[in-house]
């Protein structure tokens, strides 16, 4: 394959609008090839994807209109692993509070957009991540830009952090929110998941296969 580093994932970033270059130079600082997504046909061999922070009404009415949306929902019902930050975490959530916007879904959350009121529509706050922060480095230097919050959450799904007293990063199997952008403020562990769940899916396919050659 041409241009690909063995051992290295290819990890896609819906690339349509918003804060997607520094996703991808984050991916590359811990490991991963990043390719820009903003076609169907982009979402071929790729070991995981990064939804970034933008408009998350954008971002859904594009993809939607080209097919990508309707593409992604299944590959994430393929269990591709995921990062949805500030907007990516709206578009992968199965609902808003308000209004209707087209969403992936895939996440068993329903959220609130701009959920911290005028006067506080950016702020950047150190913020403790369970599995994150706990992890030896710790807090998290979270940059909120009109972010959202964790409203509804199913059993399924793992609230992480709080701030103001409401989910701003969650977990679901493979899929990973956060309402903050951690690419914008040298950021690296959310991403160092994203890359081990890739790695681990990728491994995963490769005995797949090999059973199945084995098999003939
Ligand atoms: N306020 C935006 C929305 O609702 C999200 C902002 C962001 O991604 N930084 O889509």
């Amino acid at each position: 394959m041409v241009g690909a580093t063995l051992g290295r994932p290819r990890i896609g970033v819906l690339s349509i609008q918003g804060a997607f270059a520094e996703h991808a130079r984050v991916l590359e600082r811990v490991g991963a090839d990043p390719v820009d997504v903003r076609a169907p046909s982009d979402l071929d061999g790729l070991d995981a994807i990064v939804l970034p922070g933008g408009e998350s009404t954008t971002l859904g009415l594009v993809a939607e209109e080209s097919g990508l949306l309707d593409a992604l929902r299944a590959r994430l019902a393929d269990g591709l692993p995921a990062l949805g930050t500030c907007a990516g975490m709206i578009v992968l959530a199965r609902g808003v509070t308000e209004g209707a916007q087209p969403l992936l879904g895939g996440m068993d959350i329903v959220v609130r957009r701009n959920a911290f009121g005028r006067q506080a529509r950016s702020f950047e706050t150190l913020l403790d991540v369970s599995g994150v922060s706990d992890a030896g480095e710790g807090p998290v230097d979270a940059v909120f830009i009109r972010a959202p919050w964790i409203e509804e959450w199913g059993p399924g799904v793992e609230i992480l952090a709080e701030h103001a007293g409401h989910g701003v990063a969650a977990r679901q199997g493979d899929l990973l929110v956060t309402a903050f952008h951690p690419e914008l403020s040298g950021e690296h562990r959310f991403h160092e998941w994203l890359v081990a769940r890739a790695r681990s899916r990728r491994e995963r396919g490769d005995e797949r296969r090999e059973r199945h050659v084995g098999a003939q």
